[in-house]
C-alpha cells in the first residue's frame, strides 16, 4: 500500500497550485511527505518529474518543502526577475528545463550537470556534445561559449536578445550596464526596441 500525504500537507500542496491529478502522479512516483521533497532536491529534478508542473507552482513547492531552497528560489526568474539573479531559470528551444547558477553548468542538449573542474568549451561527458552553446558578443563581435566573452569580458545575453544588446551600445550604454539593463527592461520597451531594430536593417 502506497504512503500518502497527510490531510495537512495535501492542503498545502492545493494551495500551492497542484491539481488533484498531479498530486495522485507524485504519490504514483513514491512521493508522499514533504521529506521526498527533500530527496528531489531542486527544481531542475522536480520540472524533469513533473513536466507540466508550472515553474513557479513547482518553486513554491520546493519553498515551502526543502528550506534549503528557499533562499535560491527566492531569486530565481521563477519566481521574480531580480537585475543579479545567481541562478536562472530558463526553457530551452525543446521545452526542457535549464538551469545555470554560478557553480554548476547543465548540457544544453542532454541536461546533464557538468563535472566539477569543467571549463567553458569542454564537451559534455554525457552526451559528447558542446555542453554550452557559442555566443556572440554583443561588445566586440567575439564567439565562445560560457558566460563571458572572453575578448572583452562581457556578460553575454543570449542570442535572442544578442540585436537588442548591440542596440543599446549604439545607445552608448556602458559594456557593463547592458545585460542588467535587458533584465530589467519590461516588455513593451523591449518591443520598442526590436522595432528599432528592425527599422535598422532595412
Ligand atoms: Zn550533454
Ligand atoms: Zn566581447
Amino acid at each position: 500500500m502506497a504512503a500518502d500525504f497527510s490531510t495537512l500537507e495535501r492542503n498545502i500542496l492545493r494551495a500551492k497550485g497542484l491539481s488533484e491529478e498531479q498530486l495522485a502522479r507524485l504519490q504514483d512516483m513514491g512521493i508522499a511527505g514533504r521529506d521526498d521533497f527533500q530527496v528531489i532536491g531542486d527544481l531542475s529534478t522536480l520540472l524533469e518529474l513533473m513536466p507540466d508542473l508550472d515553474m513557479a507552482v513547482a518553486a513554491r513547492v520546493l519553498e515551502w518543502a526543502v528550506p534549503a531552497v528557499q533562499a535560491t528560489v527566492a531569486q530565481t526568474g521563477a519566481v521574480q526577475n531580480g537585475p543579479a539573479a545567481p541562478l536562472e531559470v530558463n526553457r530551452d528551444s525543446e521545452g526542457n528545463v535549464v538551469v545555470n547558477s554560478s557553480d554548476s553548468v547543465y548540457c544544453t542538449h542532454c541536461r546533464f550537470k557538468q563535472p566539477k573542474d569543467y571549463t567553458p568549451g569542454d564537451l559534455c561527458p554525457n552526451c559528447g556534445m558542446q555542453a554550452e552553446p557559442i555566443e556572440t558578443c554583443y561588445w566586440c563581435g567575439a564567439s565562445g561559449p560560457g558566460r563571458f566573452c572572453r575578448s572583452c569580458g562581457a556578460a553575454f545575453v543570449g542570442t535572442a536578445e544578442l540585436s537588442l544588446a548591440v542596440m543599446l551600445r549604439r545607445d552608448g550604454v556602458a559594456k557593463d550596464d547592458i545585460p542588467p539593463r535587458l533584465k530589467l527592461m519590461g516588455q513593451s520597451e523591449k518591443d520598442a526596441l526590436w522595432g528599432r531594430v528592425r527599422r535598422a536593417r532595412m
